[in-house]
């Protein structure tokens, strides 16, 4: 599959080069040239077709011929292999649990996938490859725990001191080998403004060869479009009208789900659920599209002012305001609305939500006002326990960790503290 740049000022790129380079030479995302339908017989004998058979032949044509069908099936099995199940909360509402990888967060998934394709392509090449990551909290986790002990992959990850969880903080900063945490005095935003200045920066690009690993590349991007095919192969039977809430940051994945549905799976709509950040809920009644500075919320992995993926949804929409509404309601949340709704899941259904998904959760209660015959599905994109504070205090409530998380609590944090970009420059050279 090519793929051509959303900005329309460089030239047509292979999936290898776009998933290598991250962003195209024009600072334009990549998209797929081609998006080719799956015959409605896949959908109709889905029940039939293990995961990992979905999710190859769904992410297929757009690694291929790049990526050999035997090791694309090797990439999807060990990228898969944990649970995605769906908990059913009421009639209308259930929840999709994307938490139940390596590092709890749904971002296991595209990590994993991109580390072995990136690892694939750089087999045989002596020049190593520096994926470099700013994290407001669970994107480190999960490219580190992809991407360890890839051959020829070095990763090094940025994330704003004092302002990530602990657990989160432990998940990158413990795991050693190819993977290195910088930890910057400084925002989120100081974080990515350092990422972007690397990767412009000519005098360094000329020594090495540096890729992000956020959901602008396409290997961590496409692979979130199983889920939706996930919950649909399990709900399909009982619910005709489904409808995904996805709490949004970055809008990377639903836009993925929007590549599903593009693909054929049948449903009819979206909610894009927020936080206070809510710049895709104002466009879709003004038509304006006015970005803002972030605001701080227990939400922390959606609170983004300027989605990056936004682009992408428009030009699966074809640039056109009407059906881009038709396809897609947007609902923005208050905190105390969020910790509102944490504690009714809890009470009324006896499920212990983040604040992530209870943002979800919020979008499918304002849809379903409107649509009271649907079924909506919010996306759980992380394990409340990796929000410890927050959900003990909501639901007043001791919480038991999961293995996964009690395995790193323990382990000693290594990490390089910097302050400005001449900083991360000096480390990037010497590394
Ligand atoms: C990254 C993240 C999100 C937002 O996902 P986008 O693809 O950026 O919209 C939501 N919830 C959690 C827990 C996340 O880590």
């Amino acid at each position: 599959m090519n793929y051509y740049s959303l900005n329309h000022k460089a030239p047509n790129s292979s999936f290898k080069n776009a998933v290598i380079k991250g962003l195209a030479p024009d600072k334009g995302l990549y998209f797929p040239e081609n998006i080719t339908p799956l015959p409605k017989s896949f959908f109709d004998n889905i029940d039939n077709l293990p995961y990992s058979e979905i999710a190859f032949e769904t992410i297929k044509q757009f690694v291929s011929p790049e990526i050999p069908d035997d090791v694309l099936k090797t990439i999807v099995e060990e990228t898969l292999s944990f649970d995605f199940p769906v908990a059913k909360l009421s009639d209308n509402i259930s929840t999709l649990e994307l938490f139940h990888g390596p590092t709890m967060a749904f971002k296991d998934v595209g990590a994993r996938f991109m580390a072995r394709c990136l690892g694939y392509f750089n087999q045989n090449n002596d020049k190593e490859v520096t994926v470099l990551v700013a994290t407001s909290g669970d994107t480190g986790g999960a490219v580190a725990n992809g991407f360890l002990g890839v051959k020829g992959v070095n990763v090094v990850i940025l994330y704003p001191s004092g302002k990530v969880s602990d657990i989160q903080e432990k998940q990158l900063t413990t795991l050693g080998q190819n993977i290195k945490a910088l930890e910057v005095n400084g925002t989120f935003d100081d974080c990515q403004a350092m990422v972007k200045t690397a990767f412009l920066d000519e005098s360094l690009t000329s020594k090495m060869q540096l890729t992000s690993a956020n959901s602008i590349n396409v290997a961590r991007w496409l692979p979130q479009l199983f889920y939706f095919i996930f919950a649909y192969k399990q709900l399909h039977k009982q619910h005709k009208d489904i409808v995904f809430s996805v709490p949004s940051g970055n809008f990377g994945n639903i836009c993925a789900g929007m590549m599903a549905q593009q693909l054929g799976l049948p449903i009819n709509h979206f909610v894009a659920s927020n936080n206070v950040n809510n710049v895709v809920t104002r466009y879709l009644v003004s038509q304006l599209y006015e970005p803002k500075p972030s605001i701080q919320t227990i939400s922390n992995a959606m609170d983004v002012g300027a989605p990056s993926n936004f682009i992408r949804i428009q030009e699966i929409y074809r640039n056109n305001f009407e059906t881009l509404k038709n396809n897609v309601s947007s609902y923005s949340f208050t905190d105390d609305e969020t910790k509102e709704a944490m504690l009714e899941i809890y009470n009324s259904y006896d499920y212990v939500a983040d604040p992530h998904g209870a943002v979800g959760y919020l979008g499918c209660k304002e849809y379903l006002k409107e649509n009271p015959n649907a079924h909506c599905v919010f996306l759980e994109t992380a394990h409340p326990t990796k929000f410890l504070d927050v959900v003990e205090e909501v639901i007043n409530e001791k919480q038991p960790l999961p293995e996964q998380i009690q395995s790193v609590m323990g382990k000693d944090k290594e990490a390089f503290v910097i302050s400005t970009y001449e900083d991360l420059k000096g480390f990037l050279l010497r590394s």
